[in-house]
């Protein structure tokens, strides 16, 4: 097989309505067909490492554990992450057309203010919550809520439960006891 290099953009190239037609008109990594009958069935994507596999994903929850294709202005994120557990095992993301293969290249960790002081309220009971709930809350995509929560963490506003849960909390704020030393 020729040695393909690896995408860093998807590139959506035809809905169809058979597998078939979408495996014709995805041939060059980070290519995607999605498939509709009725409603999305799946997405078939021509493996974004190079490895030249083609990968049928999920998005009808009625045939089993489905990911979200979600569209905005045009381009696509797909949650969660895609992680193929045999022949290249990539692990994948896909964020506004926007291919981060993990261990290859990382998110933008680009500052978005507004976006996490939205995120820190949304934690203000101080209950753990999962990014993708957040996300839901404020009509935002899941990946753009990551980042922010992972931009609070480094400033240490918030702390993230164990890896790899994806649930944020934020600390209790720093009590106001004072501890009275006794003197006998
Ligand atoms: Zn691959």
């Amino acid at each position: 097989m020729r040695k393909r290099r690896r995408a860093d953009q998807l590139n959506l190239k035809a809905r169809v309505d058979t597998r078939d037609a979408a495996r014709n008109a995805v041939t060059r990594p980070g290519d995607a067909a999605i498939i509709v009958r009725g409603r999305a069935r799946s997405i078939v994507m021509a493996c974004p490492c190079g490895c030249g596999d083609h990968l049928t994903i999920n998005l009808d929850p009625r045939s089993g554990p489905a990911w979200r294709l979600i569209q905005r202005r045009g381009k696509l994120t797909l949650y969660p992450s895609v992680w193929r557990e045999s022949r290249c095992r990539s692990h994948f993301v896909v964020w506004q057309n926007e291919i981060y293969l993990f261990g290859r290249n990382e998110f933008d960790h680009r500052r978005h203010p507004k976006l996490e002081e939205c995120v820190y309220q949304q934690l203000a009971d101080g209950r753990p919550r999962h990014f993708s709930d957040i996300a839901d809350s404020l009509g935002e995509l899941p990946w753009s809520v990551l980042v922010a929560c992972e931009n609070l963490v480094s400033e240490g506003k918030i702390n993230e439960l164990e890896k790899p849960d994806g649930r944020f909390i934020r600390p209790p704020r720093p009590s106001n006891i004072h501890v009275v030393e006794r003197t006998s």
